[in-house]
C-alpha cells in the first residue's frame, strides 16, 4: 500500500482579478515522481510556490503526511522536508560553490553544521557532476553548472519531497541523459518529486504519473501515455480553443 506523501485540495491563488491556480486537487504517493504538465502560464511554477510556501494560497491546503503546511513560513515547510528548485537558478553570487551548497543545509530537514555540513556539500557536488568545482565562484560556472549548484543546494536541506522546476530546460541531449538518471536515482534513493517539465523523453521515462494544467486548472491526469495522448492536452498545448 503507498502511502500519500504530499496532498492538494482545491488549492487556489488568485493575482487580482487573475486566478493562476484554480482549485487545483492532486495527491503524491511516496516515491512516486509526478509530472506536473502544462503549457507555459498555465500555473505550474506558481503551484510549487504555493506547495513551498513562497506565496500565500488564496483558498484551499496543502498537506503533509496528513499534516497542514499551508500557511506555515516556507523555512518551516523546507525543515519538514519540502524544498525546490527554481525555474530562474536563484544562487548567491559572493558566495562560492561548495558555500551555496552548505547555505541550503541552514533550513534543513536534518540540519548540519561544520564540517559535516562540507563534507556533505562536498559529497552533493560529486554527485551532480561537479566534483572538485567547490571552491569556484559562482560568476564563473556555465549556466549548466549553476543548475547543477541549485539542485546540490536544494538537496542539501535532505528534502524528503523534491519540486523541481524545468531542471532539464536548456539541457543539450547528453546533459539532459545524465540530468534523467540524476532524477532517478533521487527517485531511488526515496525521494518524492514534482517535476515540473516539458522535455518530452523525461517526461516518459520519468514520471509515474501526470497531472496537466490549463489556465490554473487540472484538465487530464493519469500515466504520461495515457495524458499525453489525451486530446483535451494536445488542444492546451496547440493553443486551440475550439
Ligand atoms: P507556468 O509556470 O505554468 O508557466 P506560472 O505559474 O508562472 O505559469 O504563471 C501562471 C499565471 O500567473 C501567469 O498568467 C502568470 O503571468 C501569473 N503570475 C505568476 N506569478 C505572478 C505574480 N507574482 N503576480 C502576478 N501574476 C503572476
Ligand atoms: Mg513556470
Amino acid at each position: 500500500m503507498t502511502q500519500t506523501v504530499l496532498s492538494l485540495s482545491n488549492v487556489t491563488k488568485r493575482f487580482g482579478g487573475l486566478i493562476a491556480v484554480n482549485a487545483m486537487d492532486f495527491d503524491v504517493a511516496e516515491h512516486e515522481v509526478l509530472g506536473l504538465l502544462g503549457p507555459n502560464g498555465s500555473g505550474k511554477s506558481t503551484t510549487l510556490n504555493l506547495i513551498s510556501g513562497a506565496l500565500p494560497l488564496s483558498g484551499g491546503h496543502v498537506s503533509l503526511w496528513g499534516n497542514r503546511i499551508s500557511g506555515l513560513p516556507a523555512q518551516t515547510i523546507t525543515r519538514k522536508g519540502v524544498s525546490r528548485t527554481f525555474q530562474l537558478v536563484r544562487l548567491l553570487p559572493s558566495m562560492n560553490v561548495r558555500d551555496n551548497v552548505v547555505a541550503g543545509a541552514v533550513f534543513g530537514h536534518r540540519r548540519r553544521w561544520g564540517r559535516e555540513a562540507i563534507d556533505h556539500a562536498d559529497m552533493l557536488l560529486e554527485k551532480v557532476g561537479l566534483g572538485g568545482k567547490g571552491d569556484m565562484p559562482i560568476g564563473q560556472l556555465t549556466y549548466i553548472d549553476t543548475k547543477r549548484v541549485e539542485l546540490a543546494r536544494t538537496l542539501a536541506s535532505d528534502p524528503k519531497v523534491l519540486l523541481l522546476d524545468e531542471w532539464l530546460a536548456g539541457l543539450n541531449p547528453t546533459e539532459l541523459q545524465i540530468g534523467i538518471s540524476l532524477i532517478r536515482s533521487l527517485r531511488d534513493e526515496g525521494r518524492t518529486v514534482i517535476l515540473v517539465e516539458h522535455v518530452m523523453d523525461a517526461i516518459r521515462s520519468l514520471c509515474d504519473r501526470c497531472v496537466v494544467m490549463a489556465a490554473g486548472a487540472k484538465i487530464a491526469q493519469g500515466t504520461p501515455t495515457e495524458v499525453l495522448s489525451d486530446r483535451e492536452v494536445i488542444r492546451a498545448y496547440l493553443g486551440d480553443d475550439d
